[in-house]
């Protein structure tokens, strides 16, 4: 019996953030025939997979807390009704604090949703206008406390550092604002300049500049000092939780095990297959609504190369680090021949025990070029 994680991708926000670089549509006149196409999406995959039970449900975006509580339940509903859900599985929905009123919250809880990531972003007002964020600071703030109140007792809280005007002091006072709500779970991410997004035209037009690398590592090793102190395991790059309160939906991801990803844009993987659906919202619906097909895009089947590339990029990320005799059941060759090199180049950043490999935090800031390092020497 396949056991999975589920994603589901709501893709509306009310407007779209500088810096994002995810599928996202303010479109909210498509909520409704998203939802009906989704229902569909349900039942198909509960078609193709009739004895899967889900492990955790995850519903990320776009901004879900946006999406009427009416709909969430009609989703949940579906999925109830379609798939085994495990037994205290994590529901996990990802929200923005403008939308997170008090009386939507216990809907939330009413519909089954067990966990909340919160996309705080920062508790400055500087920061979040340079974001672009939908919200102010005092909004992030009621908001947690509001998560509270209605019952919520596994929040994370999502932060940015890097930002081009941000100063070691003035993280640090995010971090220690974060804290003080004592949330289960702390994602921190480095602001990334992604292609596509209007943050990038102002940083080639030279309107913006972006952080200094020097000080986004400093910022990288004193959030993770902080946090560690502060009782939070550093247990992937951009991840921090009390004990017992790691992300499981977001683990499973780095474990390579089977997911499935619904709604437009989004990505699965399962029995080394990998594909992903549409973006295009109207072409999500039409797929759904006149065909009755699913709406897969693409579909990927993992070569031995792409499984040992995939296995590295996973496991590097995570405080365990990779397991070199599993690496060396995947690629079929000798881990220390064919990593002589980065492991030689990269030696200062990493620590090897017990038979793994990982980064030292150092390592983490800089795991882009390491695994660059390592996918080269394949
Ligand atoms: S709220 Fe999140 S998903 Fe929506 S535009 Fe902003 S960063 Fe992107």
């Amino acid at each position: 019996m396949a056991e999975f994680g589920l994603y589901i991708h709501i893709p509306f926000c009310e407007r779209v953030c500088i810096y994002c670089d995810f599928y996202v549509t303010t479109a909210r006149k498509h909520m409704d025939g998203f939802t009906q196409a989704l229902m569909k999406e349900i039942t198909l995959y509960a078609q193709r997979y009739p004895d899967a039970s889900l492990r955790t449900v995850y519903f990320g975006g776009g901004t879900p807390s946006y999406l009427p509580a009416e709909n969430l339940n009609t989703i949940m509903n579906q999925l109830r009704s379609s798939f085994d859900i495990n037994q205290n599985a994590e529901i996990t929905l990802e929200a923005n604090p403008n939308n997170l009123s008090y009386d939507k919250l216990r809907d939330l809880r009413d519909i089954g949703i067990n966990r909340l990531s919160i996309g705080v972003q920062s508790f400055r007002e500087e920061d979040l206008k340079f974001l672009t964020r939908n919200h102010n600071s005092n909004q992030a703030s009621e908001s947690i406390n509001y998560t509270r109140a209605a019952g919520f007792d596994n929040i994370s809280i999502d932060l940015i550092f890097g930002l081009p005007e941000q100063t070691l002091i003035t993280w640090e006072q995010s971090i220690a604002e974060a804290l003080a709500f004592n949330p289960e779970h702390v994602s921190v991410y480095n602001l990334t300049v992604e292609e596509r997004t209007h943050l990038n035209k102002l940083v080639q037009q030279k309107k913006i500049r972006v952080q200094d690398e020097e000080i986004e590592r400093e910022m990288f090793l004193k959030t993770v000092q902080t946090l560690t102190k502060a009782g939070y395991e550093h247990y992937e790059i951009s991840n921090y939780a009390k004990p017992g309160f790691r992300s499981q939906h977001n683990s499973s991801y780095w474990q390579g095990l089977s997911y499935l990803g619904l709604g437009p844009s989004a990505h699965s993987f399962h029995d080394e297959r990998r594909w992903w659906n549409v973006r295009d919202i109207n072409k999500y619906i039409e797929i759904l609504n006149a065909d009755g097909v699913l709406p897969i895009d693409m579909t990927e089947e993992l070569n031995v190369q792409q499984e040992c590339m995939e296995y590295i990029f996973l496991n590097l990320r995570k405080k365990e680090g990779l397991d070199i005799g599993e690496f060396e059941k995947i690629g079929g060759f000798n881990f220390f021949e064919t990593f002589k090199n980065p492991l030689e180049k990269c030696k200062e950043f990493i620590i090897g025990d017990n038979g793994r490999v990982r980064l030292s935090d150092k390592g983490f800031f800089l795991y882009n070029k390491i695994c660059e390092e390592f996918v080269s020497a394949l």
